[in-house]
């Protein structure tokens, strides 16, 4: 008990932390990329390189902040019901590209008519950093991403499941945690932040996982009426 009020504690201090540098950052962030996309145009190809690599690292330090303040802002504002089959259509049409890259494939598997309440887009931004994860642990070749949803005792239950790396026990525990990434690009905030949107709409989220079989994640959510 002890342990769990400090932790909130430490959640609410770091979530007002984040908000405010976030709002900071993110203006002088979006006017340097502005000059730099400028000077793009008019340098010759060998620079061109060396500002795509700078917007490109520039574009990953928004994608932080973006993470910071969703995690201090997980979904309290613009609450709907939404369509399960509606928002997974549009996940698998952003995700889809990255996962050929990946030489993977995903597979929606829906039942119809199901329905959750909360924030379409931070919805959106919790499954893609999950199925993310997924094509970034897939193997060279025959990849494969499945994408369940169903209804169970009154919950809507999610699975997405992969072949991919698959993880060990010590890993598994340490999912959600600030900066755990085995990445040499990661952040190790995304499933920090899908954790705190999935708590923001009264769901769970548990992993199962064999190293070198693959992984499964189950979000489950109360289920809403249309
Ligand atoms: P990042 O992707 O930036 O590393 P995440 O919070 O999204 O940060 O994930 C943390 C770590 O959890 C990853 O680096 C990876 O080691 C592990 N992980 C998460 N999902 C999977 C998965 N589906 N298969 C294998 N490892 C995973
Ligand atoms: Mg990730």
């Amino acid at each position: 008990f002890n342990n769990e009020l400090q932790h909130a504690e430490k959640m609410e201090i770091i979530s007002e932390l984040a908000a405010s540098v976030a709002h900071e950052v993110r203006n002088p962030l979006q006017v340097t990329r502005g000059f730099l996309q400028l000077l793009g145009e008019r340098s010759a190809v060998s620079e061109k390189a060396y500002i795509g690599m700078a917007l490109e690292e520039l574009d990953r330090a928004s994608g932080i902040i973006t993470d910071f303040l969703t995690f201090a802002k997980p979904g309290a504002e613009n609450i709907k019901i939404m369509s399960i089959d509606e928002e997974f259509r549009h996940i698998e049409g952003v995700l889809t590209p990255l996962a050929s890259i990946h030489h993977g494939q995903i597979a929606l598997d829906l039942e119809p008519d199901l329905y959750v309440k909360g924030n379409s887009s931070k919805f959106k931004q919790a499954f893609i950093n999950m199925i993310k994860n997924s094509i970034e642990a897939l193997p060279s070749e025959d990849g494969r991403i499945d994408v369940r949803a169903s209804r169970e005792n009154g919950q809507v239950v999610i699975r997405i499941r992969d072949n991919g790396l698959g993880m060990a026990p010590e890993e598994l525990k340490r999912l959600g945690e600030p900066y755990f990434s085995n990445k040499t690009k990661g952040t190790g905030l995304g499933l920090m932040v899908t954790f705190r949107i999935v708590e923001a709409m009264q769901g769970t989220l548990t992993f199962d996982s064999k190293k070198g079989a693959g992984t499964e994640a189950t979000v489950r959510f109360p289920e809403a009426s249309e």
